[in-house]
Order: structure tokens, then sequence, then C-alpha cells
């Protein structure tokens, strides 16, 4: 009775299977989660009721339960949850069932024989999305909010493996706002700033959801264009160009306008490393740059 009041006023799920894995004990809050009633499912065999339970690791996790006597956790991180809830509110943006941490462990009677297993379910949504945002945070530029160079490297790298191993092909644009010192000297740095991420904004509105855009370094950013062919890049590169340099930046009442040069790459059997694209790439913005600014230069 008393242990009756604890096990149904907990905040966390649980749940007591026996030895055929039917359920023995099932307490309020995976009531409140499941919607399925104590009665209802008592004596029910869990994976009539829960069939995404049937999985290998699940399965052997109670036979080592019932013969070893040992626990056994399932992390959020590896299977999300166990039972899918569904989340209502603001955890529902992220994910669409509760992230379950559980663990599973045996009840042993006076003889110490094992007879049931139990099952606690803790809902650590809440941390699973802090842990997200963290992640997504370290993955972008703090002032511009795209992504920052070390993704870039890391993206760059998977996108270039998954080219060496199964083909296809994919194009980067490397650019660099001209004469931005300028822009600094004469406005100020936070216009500077403004002006970055006023930049970054247009480029990534105007660049498909597939695409990325990374910031290289100051004022030097790189778009990556899966699937993509030479001549459709040099055709976003351009439109990027003339988008870019059409913006009227308008910060403490002065209208200031800038413009960027690019290099374009595509991937090709010759490049020995993702490394040897962007200098292929940074060589055509170099060229561009040279060749007077404000215009589009094609690797090769
Ligand atoms: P070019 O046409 O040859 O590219 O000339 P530039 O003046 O743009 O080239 P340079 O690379 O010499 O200057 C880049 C300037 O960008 C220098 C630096 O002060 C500025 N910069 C770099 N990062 C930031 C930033 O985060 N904010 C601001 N406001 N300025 C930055
Ligand atoms: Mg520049
Ligand atoms: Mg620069």
């Amino acid at each position: 009775m008393i242990f009756e009041q604890i096990f149904d006023s907990i905040n966390i799920g649980i749940v007591i299977l026996d030895r055929d894995l039917k359920v023995y004990g099932w307490n309020r809050w995976m009531e409140v989660h499941s919607g399925i009633n104590k009665e209802k499912i008592k004596g029910k065999q869990i994976f009539d009721v829960f069939p995404n339970l049937n999985t290998p690791k699940f399965i052997r996790g109670c036979k080592s339960v019932f013969t070893l006597g040992s626990f056994c956790a399932f992390s959020p991180r590896l299977h999300h949850y166990l039972f899918p809830f569904k989340k209502t509110g603001y955890s529902n943006q992220r994910f669409e069932y509760m992230q379950q941490s559980c663990r599973m462990g045996p009840i042993r009677d006076e003889n110490n024989e094992i007879k049931y297993l139990f099952i606690y379910v803790e809902d650590v949504t809440e941390l699973a999305c802090r842990e997200q945002i963290i992640h997504e945070m370290n993955l972008r530029d703090g002032l511009t909010g795209v992504f920052n160079r070390k993704f870039m490297g890391e993206r760059l790298k998977k996108e270039f493996s998954r080219y060496k191993r199964y083909g296809g092909v994919f194009s980067i644009i490397m650019f660099d706002i001209d004469y931005f010192k300028k822009v600094n000297d004469t406005y100020g740095h936070l216009c500077g700033d403004f002006i970055l991420k006023s930049v970054s904004s247009k480029v990534v509105s105007l660049i498909r959801d597939i695409d990325c855009m990374f910031r290289y370094g100051g004022e030097e950013f790189c778009c990556l264009l899966p699937e993509t062919e030479i001549d459709p890049a040099r055709v976003v590169a351009e439109r990027l160009r003339e988008e870019i340099a059409l913006q009227e930046n308008i910060f403490e009442g002065n209208t200031i306008k800038v413009t960027m040069s690019l290099g374009v790459a595509v991937v090709e059997e010759l490049d020995d490393s993702y490394e040897r694209l962007l200098q292929r790439a940074d060589e055509a913005l170099y060229k561009a740059k040279a060749e007077g600014r404000n215009r589009v230069v094609v690797s090769g």
C-alpha cells in the first residue's frame, strides 16, 4: 500500500514484466503517457502492445536480466526511446517522441530467485533538446549564424569521401567581399559586422536548402552545392554576385553597397582531397580579385 503510493506518484515510468515478458506492473506515469490503463495492459505480452520493443537488443537485455541478474541501460543517444510517447509543447518542435533514458534490472523474491524485471523510463526530452541546441551552436559562427570553418572541414570531408566512393558530383563557391577594409575604415567595425550578417542572410536566402554556407574567415565565405555540375554552379555564383551588388545595406542612416569576388570549382577525378578542391576555388577567387573584382571565375 505504502509502496503503491510511491509507485504511482513518482515522476518516472515503471514497468514490471514477468518471465514471459507479460506486464505485471504499470505505474500511473506509464498510464498517463501511454494512455493505457494498468487493468488493460496487465497480463499482456509487452510486444503485443509495443511491437517496436521486439528488437535483439531489448530481448538480449531481458534474457541477461533473468539469467544473470544483470542491469541493462538504454541511452537516449542510441535508442532515443523505448516507449513511443508523443510529446506536446516546446520539445515537440525538435522531437516527435519523448526522448527516454531507460534502465532494466532484476526483481528477486524471498528465495533470491528472479521472478520479474523492472524497466524504469525517464523523460529526458528537455535535456536532449538542450544538447542538440549546444551541438548546433558549436557548428555555427557566432556573428553571422552560418556554419563555421570547423564544420566546413567535416562537411566537405564527408562530401568528398562520398564522391570518391560512389561518384556523383558537387561544386563549391568561395567568395570574399571586395574592399571590405574600406567599409570598416569609413563606417566603423559595427557597420562591417552588420554587412557581414546582411550578406550572409541574403546568400542563405538565395541558395537551396540542401546547399550549405560556411564562414571561412573574416569576410570570406564558402558555399557547398551538392549534386551540382560546374555550369549550374557558375549560374548560382553569378546570381549571388548580382544580388549582393544590388543589395542596399542601411546602417545608421547610411546606405552601403558592397560587391564580392567569387571562385567556383567542381570536384574532379584528379582532386586527391577536399583541400585540393578548396585550393582550386581559392585560386579562382584570387584570379577574380586580380581581374578587377566583382566577378565570377571558374577554376580550370
Ligand atoms: P579585397 O578586395 O582584396 O578582398 O580587400 P579587403 O579590404 O576586403 O581585404 P582584406 O582581406 O585585406 O581585408 C579584410 C578585412 O575584413 C580586414 C578585417 O579588418 C575585416 N574583418 C575580418 N573579420 C571581420 C569581422 O568579423 N567584422 C568586421 N567588421 N570586419 C572584419
Ligand atoms: Mg575582401
Ligand atoms: Mg579576405
